[in-house]
């Protein structure tokens, strides 16, 4: 495959011109088109994985965001590229640099827009109240917002689990040792969950204490285990998709 695809910030359309993320994704031949399957996990597993066809002409690229196939990209999710027997032959994970409290250079932590001090609006000199060019009126800081998708509590896990039933429903002559991985699965990431959950619980107790620089590290080693659940909990999403298409 001759790809290269990188994330980028954009004014989505839908969004009413806020600040979103897309994935740009280039065929890099030059004599023809990359034709190929390809499937969009999300980070925290709680929503279906996106899967389509593409045909991307020689010396051409794609835009796959909001505005085009209506995905919201959010921290840890994944763009796959397939192949026929559906296993992942490149991927690309969405992973926004994320600032310690108090480390952003712009707002030093307080998350507000420095240009419009967080109110998503500016004052002309002839006293004409404009939308902020940088925030574009939402008042939040560009430089360290990261998009996260929020985890619902438990209902994930009792989702997968009726997801389940009604499978097994459907297909009766489904094998049990199959219908056992699938449920050892579901029980893996449902405990993967609940740890990203208490990851999650963590790092904001953390932000509501004012951390000093000898607890940073401690910081930063949660956000890495945060990273390294979800990433195992997209392995194991796609296990299961295969499991259960199968
Ligand atoms: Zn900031
Ligand atoms: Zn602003």
């Amino acid at each position: 495959m001759r790809l290269e695809g990188d994330f980028q910030w954009f004014q989505s359309k839908r969004k009413g011109g806020r600040w979103s993320i897309r994935f740009q994704l280039r065929c890099t031949r030059w004599w023809r088109e990359e034709a190929f399957r390809y499937a969009i996990f999300d980070g925290t597993g709680q929503l279906e994985p996106y899967r389509s066809f593409l045909e991307l002409p020689a010396n051409n690229a794609v835009n796959i965001d909001y505005d085009t196939c209506s995905w919201d990209w959010c921290q840890g999710d994944t763009f796959a590229v397939l192949n026929e027997k559906d296993e992942i032959v490149e991927h690309w994970t969405l992973s926004l640099h994320t600032y310690a409290p108090g480390e952003c250079p712009e707002c030093h932590g307080t998350k507000q827009c420095q240009k419009c001090q967080g109110t998503g609006q500016i004052k002309s000199q002839n006293h004409m109240i404009s939308t902020c060019p940088d925030c574009l009126g939402t008042g939040t800081c560009v430089c360290c917002y990261v998009p996260i998708r929020k985890i619902i509590g438990n209902t994930t896990g009792t989702t997968l689990t009726n997801d389940n039933t009604l499978a097994s429903a459907n297909h009766p002559a489904m094998d049990m040792s199959r219908q056992r991985k699938i449920d050892a699965l579901h029980k893996q990431i449902f405990d993967l969950q609940a740890k990203i959950q208490q990851c999650e619980w963590d790092e904001r107790m953390m932000q509501m204490r004012n951390l000093d620089v000898s607890a940073h590290s401690v910081y930063m080693a949660k956000l890495q285990l945060k990273m390294k659940y979800h990433q195992q909990l997209i392995n194991l999403q796609h296990e299961l998709q295969q499991l259960e298409g199968m």
